[in-house]
């Protein structure tokens, strides 16, 4: 056995030449990454894929083609997507809830700014949770 030969040469029981497409791709000490690729897409396609792209994009397409075999592999139905779709709905959350802080912030500056003696007894309106909370407990003094 060839310690030498990449992991996908290694997988598929064959001699790696010298030229080999995958060697720079799939190194010998990472072996699940081929296997991952091959059982989602085929070392055959792959293969011809990675030849119809220039030297410098070979990289980044063997490194995408790893991440969503992985994907599929671990979601079969929704694969990458399913992640997107997931980290895509956080950032829709996330939005919401500054939406919903900066108009609470808003809304309190409009508040001070209607009673500004109120204001000046606590101090400047800040955006920090404390000023927030302290706003919040003194309006219901005030009606
Ligand atoms: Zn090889």
């Amino acid at each position: 056995m060839n310690p030498g030969r990449c992991a996908a040469c290694r997988h598929l029981r064959r001699k790696c030449p010298p030229d080999c497409i995958f060697i720079p791709h799939f190194p010998p000490n990472v072996p699940q990454l081929f296997v991952s690729v091959h059982r989602i897409y085929g070392a055959s396609n792959v293969a011809k894929l990675l030849q119809q792209l220039p030297l410098h994009l070979r990289a980044d397409a063997a490194e995408s083609l790893c991440l969503e075999a992985q994907y599929r592999i671990e979601d079969p139905v929704y694969g990458c997507v399913g992640l997107i779709s997931l980290l895509q709905q956080q950032i829709l959350d996330a939005e919401k809830q500054l939406a919903k802080t900066r108009a609470e912030i808003a809304f309190l500056k409009s508040q001070a700014a209607q009673h500004p003696q109120a204001a000046a007894l606590r101090g400047n309106l800040s955006d920090n949770a404390a000023d927030l909370s302290f706003s919040d407990h003194h309006q219901s003094f005030c009606g």
